[in-house]
């Protein structure tokens, strides 16, 4: 434990299009933001290969150095970004305390979560081989499936999120794939009878993934078998989308925060606040529907304001323009 506890006035936690826009916005209002970036700078972003829905960037760009791009970004305004994992907190007290390496011990006046969710993948070595290489592997179709447009690819999973991607596929691809480890979807029946009216979606129900094929670059296919029959065979493919759900990053604020069943933090509906005065959220942390790169900065800047807006509130004393208490 360290013996110096420093006092921040806007910790961000997180650092994705949430937690930099959430930082540019802080930094502008002279709230001397630090930030936090976790053990996966840049956020899930990092992990794509193409962006092209984000808008400002009619080239697209990629994940990755959209990312360094926004960190520049946030930096510019001096926002003290910094290595380092946040591993504890409580939110008990009228202090908001936070412990990063489970060994420096800040009090912030308000905190701005901005971890994320982190998609769910089968585990397989042949899925992760592809999704690293950035070779046909993706859990995001509206992120990745435009790059298949007019190919033959695969999806796993049975829920919502599963059939709304299949159905999005099924717009873009010449033939969607769906493999469904159990006889029946978890899916609501609306979302689950719109996939089964796709004529170019084909569902395989007790099927699940043995392998996913490439040429050592790029996936060519998927090695399936019949749970019940154990009967199996190849599917020619060159996406391999899964939709097994997503975890959100939200366990050390268990205890503190509201989380639904789930784990994805509660809002306030319309703002970014949580049931803690002075604790936001932004991003994935508290969205399971959009789950988008620009929505998760959008949220982002709510946070940040609600954050000026709580300081300010609190204390007529603070002026954000000199960023000291008078
Ligand atoms: P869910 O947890 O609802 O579904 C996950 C699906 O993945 C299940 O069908 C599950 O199968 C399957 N699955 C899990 N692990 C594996 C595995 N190892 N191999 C094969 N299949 C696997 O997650 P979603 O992301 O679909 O949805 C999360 C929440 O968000 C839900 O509450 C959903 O209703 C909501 N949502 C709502 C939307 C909307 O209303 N428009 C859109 C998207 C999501 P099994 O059924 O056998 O357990």
């Amino acid at each position: 434990m360290s013996d110096t506890i420093e006092k921040v006035k806007c910790l961000i936690i997180g650092s994705g299009p949430a937690g930099y826009t959430a930082a540019i916005y802080a930094a502008r209002a002279n709230m001397a933001p630090v930030l936090y970036q976790g053990t996966q700078p840049g956020g899930q972003l990092t992990t794509t290969n193409e962006v092209e829905n984000f808008p400002g960037y009619p080239e697209g760009v990629t994940g990755p150095e959209m990312m360094i791009q926004l960190q520049k970004q946030a930096e510019r305004f001096d926002t003290d970004v910094r290595d380092g994992w946040v591993t504890k907190v409580d939110f008990s007290g009228d202090v908001h305390k936070v412990w990063v390496n489970d060994t420096k011990e800040i009090h912030c006046d308000t905190v701005i979560i901005s971890t994320g969710a982190s998609a769910k993948y089968l585990g397989l070595e042949s899925e992760q081989k592809y999704l690293k290489l950035g070779g046909g592997v993706s859990a995001c179709a509206v992120c990745d499936g435009f790059f298949y447009r007019n190919q033959e690819v695969v999806i796993v999973g049975a829920g919502d999120s599963a059939c709304e991607e299949a159905h999005y596929l099924s717009k873009l691809c010449k033939k969607v794939t769906m493999l469904v480890r159990r006889d029946e979807f978890r899916a609501s029946k609306i979302m689950a009878a719109r996939v089964k009216n796709t004529e170019n979606i084909e569902i395989l129900f007790n099927t699940e993934t043995d392998e996913v094929v490439g040429d050592g670059q790029v996936v060519t296919g998927v090695k399936v078998f019949n749970n019940k029959t154990d009967e199996k065979h190849e599917i020619p493919a060159t996406g391999f989308f899964v939709a097994i759900g997503h975890k959100p990053n939200t366990d050390i604020f268990r205890g503190f925060l509201d989380l639904d069943e789930t784990g994805y933090i509660i809002n306030v509906p319309g703002t970014s606040k949580t049931n803690i005065e002075g604790v936001f959220v932004s991003g994935d942390a508290a969205d399971h529907v959009y789950r988008q790169a620009v929505t998760a900065a959008g949220t982002g800047c709510m946070a940040a304001l609600d954050a000026e807006r709580y300081l300010a509130a609190k204390d007529a004393t603070f002026d954000v323009s000199t960023s000291t208490y008078n």
